[in-house]
């Protein structure tokens, strides 16, 4: 290395310093044209920029440029750090509600509109359900607002029914489950502990089927007992002309004959019997011969009773020219005195199935004999009846 600078000397000498120069204004030239490339693609990238910057969307909240992240909510742009909670004054940064073009933590939003849920008392952030007045979460409301259907234990939306016992159920489970021919209750295993079906034709609920009375010497002794209670109300029978059967539907039916009805429970046939001596009448007796169905509790069996008894009554006191409203609402008016006297929630309940009755002769002719008799004494009824 030392050589060769010792033979170039010379000419470095000579030429005055000229390679220098060169050299430098070669260094010169190639950074000149290395700077012009650098404001070349400085300016370049400038050009293809600008638009871009001049395009870029103000923010909404400080008014300046956003050159880099923004959030875009209900058309308008945000620098991030700028988009702020109108309820609480933080940055928002997840979901958000929106009202009268301002914007809110869901939180923020929920406390701001009183979105707070009846049930749990917390705040409702989505959809809500409104029922009387009152907001709630759709799970609260479903679960722990809505009324459980009786049946399956589900909340109650959709169509449903209201038996007489005030259980509410879907009305589709009355297509495909059974009602218990004496207390109209749905038979399932939650709602009646399962039931049975009689040979007879009659479906009864678990519940009834407990209580249900079949033996003859147990219905005449309700039978008894029925007109013991109805004689201290001022009702009073031939007991000798009165017998009674408990029967299965078939057997109803063959003792009813023409007059069976749809649901019938219990039937009244009296016989006149008139004895002669000398072809004059000596006796002139009426026979009563009451049917009852069985298989079902007692109360209902004495309910029957009552108002079968009170058509022996009738046989026996009036001409039997009542309009048949008159008859079996009278009939049924007794039913009710009776079941009063009997004062427990089930008595109260066969009482509400009789006002209940939409029928015109039965459910109609009660009401209308209890609305008129009720304050009065029960010999008015009957003095009325015997049209004195
Ligand atoms: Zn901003
Ligand atoms: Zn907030
Ligand atoms: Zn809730
Ligand atoms: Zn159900
Ligand atoms: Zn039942
Ligand atoms: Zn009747």
């Amino acid at each position: 290395m030392a050589f060769c600078c010792v033979v170039n000397l010379p000419y470095l000498q000579g030429s005055n310093k000229e390679p220098y120069v060169i050299l430098s204004k070669k260094i010169k030239n190639e950074m000149t044209s290395l700077n012009s490339k650098y404001i070349f693609s400085f300016m370049l990238l400038i050009f293809l920029l600008l638009p871009l910057y001049l395009q870029a969307q103000e923010c909404s909240y400080c008014g300046k440029k956003i050159t880099g992240r923004y959030v875009e909510a209900s058309g308008r742009y945000f620098h991030p750090r700028h988009f702020i909670c109108a309820g609480c004054g933080k940055v928002i940064t997840g979901s958000f509600g929106e009202k009268d073009g301002r914007f809110f933590h869901p939180d923020c939003y929920a406390v701001k509109e009183g979105l707070i849920c009846d049930y749990c008392k917390k705040v409702i952030k989505g959809e809500y359900v409104t029922s009387e007045g009152k907001k709630y979460h759709p799970g609260c409301y479903e679960n722990n607002v809505l009324a459980k259907c009786y049946v399956c234990g589900k909340p109650l939306n959709g169509e449903y029914t209201i038996d007489t016992y005030g259980n509410k159920y879907h009305s589709y489970h009355s297509r495909e489950l059974s009602r218990c021919d004496n207390c109209g209750r749905i038979i399932s295993n939650k709602t009646t502990g399962g039931g049975r079906a009689y040979s007879d034709g009659r479906d009864i609920c678990n519940l009834c089927y407990k209580e249900a009375v079949f033996d003859n010497s147990r219905i005449n002794s309700l039978m008894s007992k029925v007109m013991q209670r109805l004689k201290t109300l001022g009702l009073g029978f031939n007991e000798r002309t009165i017998s009674i059967k408990g029967v299965d539907r078939r057997e109803l039916k063959r003792a009813a004959g023409s007059r069976y009805e749809e649901n019938m429970k219990g039937i009244c046939n009296t016989n006149s019997r008139t004895e002669y001596i000398n072809n004059h009448v000596s006796k002139s007796t009426k026979k009563h011969e009451i049917f009852v169905l069985n298989g079902v509790p007692s109360l209902n069996i004495e309910s029957v009773i009552a108002h079968e008894l009170m058509h022996a009554w009738l046989n026996d006191n009036t001409r039997d020219d009542h309009s048949s409203g008159l008859r079996e609402g009278s009939c049924n008016y007794i039913s009710y005195l009776y079941l009063k006297t009997v004062n427990s929630s089930k008595s109260y309940q066969l009482i509400k199935q009789l006002e209940e009755d939409e029928d015109d002769t039965y459910g109609k002719g009660f009401l209308k004999v209890k609305s008129e008799f009720e304050n009065k004494s029960l010999s008015q009824l009957l003095n009325y009846l015997k049209k004195l």
